[in-house]
């Protein structure tokens, strides 16, 4: 867990400490109350934890993310990130990338929602993930009944489909990528790649 003190600072605060709390003993009760009065507050006090993994590349470090009600929007928000002290892969440390996550999450141009290019339009528009997912597997469904190759020309089964491509996510469990891996190459998908090699 990251402490927002440095060494020194710490040293200076509890010497502080110290002196304050024996005034406070001698009766000098105001200077305890000044100390404390410019100590700041904790920065974690009250959010919540979540356990996650940084999206960013194939070492997929575990991250937790603090999270509290904003005062300005009444919505959560994600107030700071650090590495998972637990996790097997980073015990705890996050490269620049990874430290800088939070305002990869807060950022107001993050896409937070499918958007789709429609024929012939120049841009893109906003959709709704129930009607993505329906036409990216109407489109699948429809391309591989186009194309699917049982046989090749010599005869031989070969139960490929060449004309679509599927790129997965490095960042995910294994489970998760043993059954995209499984649910991909059973569909005959020859063109399967991951974001671990961008
Ligand atoms: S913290 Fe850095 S090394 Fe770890 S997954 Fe993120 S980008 Fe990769």
């Amino acid at each position: 867990m990251n402490i927002d003190l440095s060494r020194r600072g710490f040293l200076k605060l509890a010497g502080a400490g110290v002196a304050a709390t024996s005034l406070g003993a001698l009766g000098f009760g105001e200077a305890e109350a000044a100390e404390l009065a410019h100590v700041r507050g904790f920065k974690l006090t009250a959010t919540t934890e979540a356990r996650n993994t940084c999206p960013y590349c194939s070492v997929a470090c575990g991250i937790i993310m603090y999270s509290r009600i904003d005062d300005e929007t009444g919505k959560k928000r994600i107030v700071h990130i650090e590495g998972d002290a637990d996790h097997p892969t980073n015990r705890g440390t996050l490269c620049p990338k990874g430290a800088a996550l939070k305002d990869f999450v807060n950022a107001p141009t993050r896409l937070t929602q499918p958007r789709i290019r429609k024929p012939g339009a120049d841009a893109f528009e906003p959709i709704g993930w129930n009607e993505a997912l329906d036409k990216i597997a109407r489109a699948l469904k429809d391309d591989r009944d186009a194309n699917f190759m049982s046989l090749n020309e010599a005869g031989v089964p070969v139960n490929r489909w060449t004309t679509t491509g599927f790129l997965a996510a490095s960042a995910t469990t294994n489970e998760t990528a043993w059954l995209t891996y499984k649910v991909v190459r059973s569909m005959g998908v020859v063109a399967f790649d991951n974001q671990a090699r961008v």
